[in-house]
């Protein structure tokens, strides 16, 4: 997970390897994490990620043929693709779907897009939780958009790429990834109303106050994800219908305990009391470094992860032990990061602790024989840029 400095240059080289050429542009994207708001996206509710150091980087240029050519570092394959492929959803598989998808979005939405050929190289590990599809797609989109000259806005690209990957690839994600990977700003958090998709940018500076995230690969297994997930869907969508809501976050928490009287089971009322405290928990945090009060949102960090792993039941073993032994260790909070059943931990820690909070969640794993956790210590990035 260590950002390696030369994630651009592998991309041109991949793109003079690939096509014995010179790209016109280079184009990055980063990966995210959540800060807080777990769950929250498809419940209409808050989020707040911000945009890691770690990114993937397309190299491209066009290709007067009209057809499209990706290859990627991280598969060593290079996919071609034309108009026929990309209007068939689906058609396309494998990671070349997630290129292929960003083409159909935008052709579905009306832009005349270029033919190109293009050399992706990432930073972002793939399937760790941080968003490396939501970075090829934006790093992509963003490719296209200037090569074409295309007129998009940067706040109507998330919802392209979120459609890219939900309809043609056919993962059922919220708008966050994407929004993140677009939107972010250095030095701030990404605080995403994910019913209106409004955004504002919360300044959230680490090194002022001292304090450092360190981001932890939990190294478990998706187990069970995706059906998982759907199910966590499924129960909020009932719980909003029974409630007579559009979503969970219509329910504000000063009406929780109405609201939980309202529920024929204890399993659906716990689901409700993490959306709905969740939410909260999102806003608080906001507040909180609206008045630069950073080193006190570690306690609602903490209480994210209990009603994560208490009231939603999304972690794994591992994930609690990580959350745990960075608390003993004196981190200030901690919580799982991302939908959950394993993905990384992140950790609000004083700079200086970072090195032993990571040692104490190594010596955890390692007491109960878990895969060595990795992990790296990230600043607010900024979102999709050109390069050069
Ligand atoms: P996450 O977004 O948390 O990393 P996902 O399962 O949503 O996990 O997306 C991971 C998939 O995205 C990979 O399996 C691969 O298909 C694709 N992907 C992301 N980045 C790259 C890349 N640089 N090269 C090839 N495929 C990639
Ligand atoms: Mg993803």
């Amino acid at each position: 997970m260590t950002a390696h400095p030369d994630v651009a240059a592998r991309a041109t080289a991949g793109f003079q390897r690939a096509y014995g050429d010179t790209p016109a542009g280079r184009w990055a994207a980063p990966g995210r994490v959540n800060l807080i708001g777990e769950h929250t996206d498809y419940n209409d509710g808050f989020v707040l990620p911000f945009a890691l150091p770690l990114r993937t980087v397309a190299a491209a240029a066009p290709h007067p043929d009209g057809t499209w050519t990706v290859c990627s570092e991280l598969t060593g394959e290079t996919v071609a693709f034309g108009a026929d492929e990309v209007a068939a959803p689906g058609r396309v598989t494998g990671w070349a779907g997630y290129v292929a998808g960003v083409v159909w979005a935008l052709r579905a939405a009306g832009h005349r897009v270029p033919g190109a050929r293009l050399a992706v190289a990432s930073d972002v590990p793939l399937g760790a939780g941080l968003s490396s599809s939501a970075a090829l797609e934006a790093a992509v989109l963003t490719a296209l958009v200037d090569l074409g000259g295309l007129d998009l806005p940067a706040e109507h690209r998330p919802r392209l790429a979120q459609r890219a990957e939900n309809h043609y690839v056919g993962a059922p994600t919220g708008i966050m990834d994407q929004s993140a990977a677009i939107r972010c700003r250095a030095g701030h958090a990404l605080f995403l109303d994910c019913r209106t998709e409004r955004v504002e940018h919360i300044p959230f500076d680490l090194g002022v106050a001292g304090l450092a995230v360190l981001v932890i690969d939990s190294r478990s297994p998706h187990r069970h994800a995706d059906g998982e997930y759907a199910a966590r869907r499924a129960s909020c969508e009932k719980a909003a219908a029974l409630l007579g809501v559009p979503a969970l976050r219509d329910v504000p928490a000063v009406d929780l305990d109405d609201a939980l009287a309202r529920l024929p089971d204890d399993e659906i009322r716990r689901r409700v009391r993490h959306v709905v405290t969740e939410d909260q928990r999102v806003l608080d945090t906001v507040a909180l470094l609206r008045d630069g009060r950073t080193r006190h949102i570690g306690a609602l960090l903490t209480a994210s992860h209990a009603s994560m792993r208490d009231d939603f039941a999304i972690t794994v073993p591992q994930v609690d032990t990580a959350v745990e032994a960075a608390l003993d260790a004196g981190a200030l909070g901690a919580r799982m990061t991302g939908g959950g059943f394993g993905g990384c931990v992140l950790a609000l820690v004083e700079a200086d602790r970072a090195d032993a909070v990571a040692g104490a969640v190594e010596a955890a794993y390692a007491e109960r024989g878990f895969t060595a956790p990795t992990h790296t210590t990230v600043a607010p990035a900024p979102g999709a840029t050109r390069l050069d």
